[in-house]
């Protein structure tokens, strides 16, 4: 199975089918993720209107990224064929969504949002073992078991924490001074989505 097949797989599943949360952005805004997010974007793949990008590119320390300049989705194969690299795909899957309705978000509430997915997903097939990477880890915390859809506000402020005191989420979080990003009062940067 290519990775075009083996993502569209992982989207249709009874795993991804069952996330369900939303919280408030920092900037005010509800952001709602749910099964029509995950539909929207098997609808852009299978209409070809996503690629899927050359792993060579992407960053150290980073297995998996969605660019919304090339409509482009790459993922780490040494990751290849777990849960764990399902959840990536659930967690790239997100931003997709965010780009492909031309969503404006903080990028701070874009990367939350992919993080609790991402533990979402390992929540929803009973992953376990311990999560290696800390932010999937927290973002899984972030479920609340008892009210569907609803999160629990401390992790959600702990993963936010977390996100920002990470280094290679600095460029999508805050101002860069020589670019002319669109970003709130705070120097916190916006995540422009620009359609498919
Ligand atoms: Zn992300």
């Amino acid at each position: 199975m290519g990775l075009k097949e083996h993502i569209l797989q992982v989207l249709k599943s009874n795993e991804t089918r069952r996330i369900n949360f939303s919280f408030m952005g920092d900037d005010g805004r509800t952001i709602q993720i749910d099964y029509t997010a995950f539909q929207k974007v098997i609808t852009a793949i299978e209409g070809g209107k996503i690629t899927f990008g050359d792993a060579a590119t992407l960053p150290s320390g980073s297995d998996g990224g969605y660019t919304s300049d090339g409509n482009s989705f790459t993922i780490r194969p040494a990751m290849t064929w777990s849960r764990l690299f399902n959840a990536l795909i659930v967690h790239e899957s997100v931003h997709a969504y965010f780009d492909i309705t031309s969503m404006r978000l903080l990028g701070i509430d874009s990367e939350a949002a992919g993080y609790i997915a991402q533990g979402y997903y390992l929540h929803n097939s009973g992953f376990t073992r311990d999560i290696p990477d800390d932010l999937v880890s927290v973002g899984r915390r972030c479920i609340n078991t008892r009210a569907t859809g609803h999160i629990n506000s401390d992790d959600l402020t702990r993963l936010r924490s977390n996100i920002e005191n990470d280094s290679r989420y600095a460029s999508i979080l805050f101002r860069n001074p020589a670019s002319s990003d669109l970003f709130n009062a705070s120097n916190r940067k916006y995540f422009q989505g620009n359609g498919v």
